[in-house]
């Protein structure tokens, strides 16, 4: 646990008191800090004062005797409309940070990587933080992903903490500057909090914020919009930058073609190893991690033959593509984390003849980029409120059954993938939608699609003692190049 002295003997707010929230409100209680405790959730309320959280009612307090609120991230304070306490403290002129920036007020000399990107933030974070322990390196790893930021353990100046960084956690970070600043891509996701796409992609840039030689920029250039923010950033020139690509050549930074990952930051286009004999990490998106991963690690001096070791231990993580198990011959895939159209079409591209379960709550920005991948989606199974719209999508260009809930999605398309007998049938989870319409959240939603085809009748097969079964697809790339 981190101890937040600079706030002993003050009155800190914390609103939120989900995972978080209670991980900062006890790390400044034990500080020394006179927390005032808030959640419009009695059970929320509940547990923090079970926790000795002293907790005051931030609807009717007095904001002129408080400096600061913590607020929990997935409160909004702008967009779409601030949340009334949160409108409030502004008003008062009350500073509102999050978690994060306790930590960095905390732990001033240890070393920062700043994880963030639409998708592929945990994946990159999990992957960083694997090289760094296995080569030997002290570093904690967490934030938005794991271990909330106050339970992360302090830190010696030579150490390093991983983060995780969402774009609602950039905006209440105001005075951390990253060592190593890595942004993976971005598409259009959360746009409601953010005012737009202008709004989410000023968050994302800001991981950048205050870089000077020699702190790092390490950046995916897959998409228009890092793109142009890498333009920007060379013509400033005011950090080490580092472009990357999961399938184009990018001359002086770590890209990937064909899935051989190739280092070019010394300008000799050395190649490093075939990520297509990693089964943890498939498909073009994960190769564009793992070359964030390699050029964030090789720039904190890890030796590119170590990284490379690494790479092929990493084990994956729950959620994301995870292949769950063989049954009668059908694969099972369990992508509930891909909660947005531009996660679940990098998904699709991954496998032959797919048995899609889709749908959840949808989200702004349509269902377009979905279209270009469902040349090998054999049938989708639909659930969730978000039905009908996909429905209404797909019309006429793949066969669809609306299947309600979950159970029945998983059944149906299990009896059908075995009946149709194609090769390497694969049942893959992947919503392209937030959970919350039916389930606590996406851990929820995976954890019960595992259950349900754990329960199925049939021949189970593990899938790693199977790995030829493992339906991975080659993916052919066309080389474009980035100056
Ligand atoms: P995040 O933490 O940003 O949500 P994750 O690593 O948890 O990202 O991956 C979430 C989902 O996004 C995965 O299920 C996968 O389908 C997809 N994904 C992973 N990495 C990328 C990437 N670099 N680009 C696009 N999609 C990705």
């Amino acid at each position: 646990m981190i101890d937040v002295f600079a706030f002993n003997g003050y009155p800190v707010a914390v609103l939120g008191l989900g995972r978080s929230g209670l991980s900062a409100a006890k790390a400044l209680h034990e500080s020394g800090a006179e927390v005032w405790g808030w959640d419009d959730n009695e059970a929320s309320r509940k547990i923090a004062a079970g926790m000795d959280i002293p907790l005051v009612d931030l609807n009717i307090c007095d904001w002129s005797q408080c400096t600061t609120l913590v607020l929990s991230p997935g409160i909004p304070h702008t967009y779409p409309v601030p949340h009334p306490i949160a409108a409030a403290a502004r008003e008062a002129k009350v500073e509102i940070i999050c978690d994060i920036e306790l930590l960095a007020r905390s732990q001033r000399l240890s070393n920062y990587i700043g994880i963030t990107g639409t998708n592929g933030k945990s994946t990159t974070t999990a992957l960083i933080g694997h090289i760094l322990l296995i080569t030997g390196k002290q570093a904690e790893i967490g934030g938005n992903f794991g271990i909330p930021a106050m339970d992360l353990e302090p830190l010696s100046e030579t150490d390093l903490y991983v983060l995780e960084m969402s774009s609602y956690q950039l905006e209440l970070t105001v005075s951390l500057t990253y060592d190593f600043a890595v942004l993976l891509n971005i598409s259009a996701d959360h746009l409601e909090r953010h005012g737009g796409m202008d709004g989410y992609i000023k968050a994302k840039k800001s991981v950048f914020h205050r870089q000077t030689y020699p702190r790092t920029a390490v950046i995916g250039v897959d998409d228009p919009f890092c793109e142009e923010i890498y333009v920007d950033l060379k013509a400033v020139d005011d950090q080490a930058i580092i472009p990357i690509s999961g399938s184009k050549r990018v001359h002086g930074g770590v890209y990937v073609i064909d899935g051989v990952l190739i280092d070019d930051t010394e300008g000799q286009e050395t190649t490093v190893v075939d990520l297509n004999t990693i089964l943890s990490l498939p498909g073009v998106h994960n190769w564009q991690n793992a070359a964030a991963a390699y050029a964030t690690t090789k720039a904190i001096g890890v030796q590119p033959h170590a990284i490379m070791a690494c790479l092929q231990s990493y084990p994956g993580l729950v959620h994301r593509q995870e292949v769950v198990e063989i049954v009668d011959g059908v694969v099972f895939v369990n992508d509930s984390k891909a909660t947005n159209t531009n996660a679940t079409a990098k998904a699709l591209v991954c496998y032959e003849n797919i048995y899609w379960i889709v749908g959840g709550r949808s989200k702004e920005g349509g269902l377009e980029e979905l279209s270009d991948h469902l040349s090998d989606v054999c049938h989708a199974f639909l659930i969730g409120e978000s039905a009908l719209e996909f429905s209404a999508f797909f019309d006429g260009n793949i066969l669809t059954t609306m299947a309600g809930d979950l159970e029945t999605a998983v059944g149906k398309a299990y009896q059908m993938a075995k009946q149709e007998g194609v090769s390497k049938p694969v049942v893959l989870l992947s919503p392209a939608c937030a959970s919350f319409d039916q389930f606590a959240s996406f851990e929820a939603r995976g954890d019960a699609f595992k259950k349900i085809v754990e329960a199925l009748t049939g021949i189970h097969q593990d899938p790693f003692e199977e790995p030829n079964l493992f339906p991975i697809k080659r993916v052919p790339q066309s080389i474009g190049e980035c100056a």
